[in-house]
């Protein structure tokens, strides 16, 4: 018998471009109009897959979305929280959310919870920060400010620049560590990394990126991303497989001849084609699905180890 492998396919929806921070390293759609076209393609084209989608809001986004995804969440879609502080206030908050202390992050969190409360009469119970940017202090503010979940780590990312450093990161969904991100813990949120190829490391001036199966690079080998990744889960065995795609709402999924439209559907086929060759059966399920799941399990806590061979061998 197939074992079901968990399929997410996360968005995250930014606000539009802020004036004075365009350029490549901002993200985001150049109106609302466009992103909620772009939404709805997006959903459109996991629809086809029989895969439900997870969309990780910004809360100018989801103010200016509100009717909109609340009628994916009634179709099955799971919404949480994203946040880029210095989209959101470029005066006050001119910092990746890495870079904020724990009393900082409990404040911008604490606010855009009520932003994004305002706009969809809920409180967000999942959260994703920009470009994974956080520190050992993040998953102690979320379980206190009463998230049970989310997507905030890219294992193998090292941008230390943009405070996200996920060198040795779990590259499998498992309960947070409190104080030291890159281990599991046993704290009451389930986190789900982006699934990366962790078999070749793209390395470049200081920073260090895996390949991921996200539809906006303009050229990838979606085939060979895909099976790495699958056969990397296979060779792990986890609790709750899942493999998690990432992308954006500023792109023309409604086209079907857009660029990153064709992508993430080549990006799903080759997960859908890796999971079967693997002996995987491929089930979509969202970001909560999967936060269920870990939380519903026993927490996996490694065993506790002096020292390696390795390093006793080589360096101390
Ligand atoms: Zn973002």
């Amino acid at each position: 018998m197939m074992k079901p492998m968990n399929i997410v396919v996360s968005m995250d929806c930014e606000p539009v471009r802020l004036l004075g921070l365009e350029g490549p390293a901002t993200s985001g759609p150049s109106s609302y109009a466009d992103s909620e076209r772009f939404i709805a393609g997006f959903e459109a084209i996991a629809a086809g897959y029989g895969f439900p989608v997870s969309l990780f809001v910004h809360p100018e986004a989801a103010l200016a979305h509100a009717p909109q995804l609340l009628e994916m969440e009634r179709r099955g879609a799971t919404l949480g929280l994203h946040i880029h502080p210095y989209k959101y206030d470029p005066v006050r908050w001119r910092a990746h959310f890495g870079e904020l202390s724990a009393d900082a992050q409990r404040a911008i969190v604490s606010e855009c919870t009520a932003l994004w409360q305002h706009a969809l009469g809920q409180r967000p119970r999942y959260f994703r920060p920009g470009t994974f940017s956080a520190n050992d202090a993040t998953f102690q503010v979320l379980v206190d400010l009463g998230f049970v979940g989310g997507s905030c780590s890219c294992p193998g990312r090292v941008f230390p620049e943009l405070y996200a450093v996920w060198a040795g990161a779990p590259a499998d969904p498992h309960r947070a560590h409190a104080v030291f991100r890159q281990r599991p813990g046993t704290l009451p949120f389930a986190n789900l990394p982006l699934s990366v190829d962790l078999s070749d490391v793209r390395d470049g001036g200081g920073h260090q990126q895996l390949w991921d199966l996200r539809p906006d690079y303009r050229e990838a080998d979606y085939a060979r991303i895909a099976g790495n990744i699958v056969s990397q889960i296979a060779r792990r065995d986890p609790l709750v497989p899942m493999v998690m795609v990432v992308s954006h709402n500023d792109n023309d999924y409604t086209n079907p001849d857009d660029r990153v439209a064709r992508n993430l559907r080549r990006s799903l086929d080759a997960v859908v084609a890796a999971c079967r060759s693997a002996g995987y059966e491929p089930v979509g399920a969202t970001v909560a699905d999967v936060c269920a799941r870990v939380l519903a399990s026993p927490p996996e806590v490694p065993g506790w180890v002096v020292g390696r061979a390795s390093i006793q061998a080589g360096g101390r």
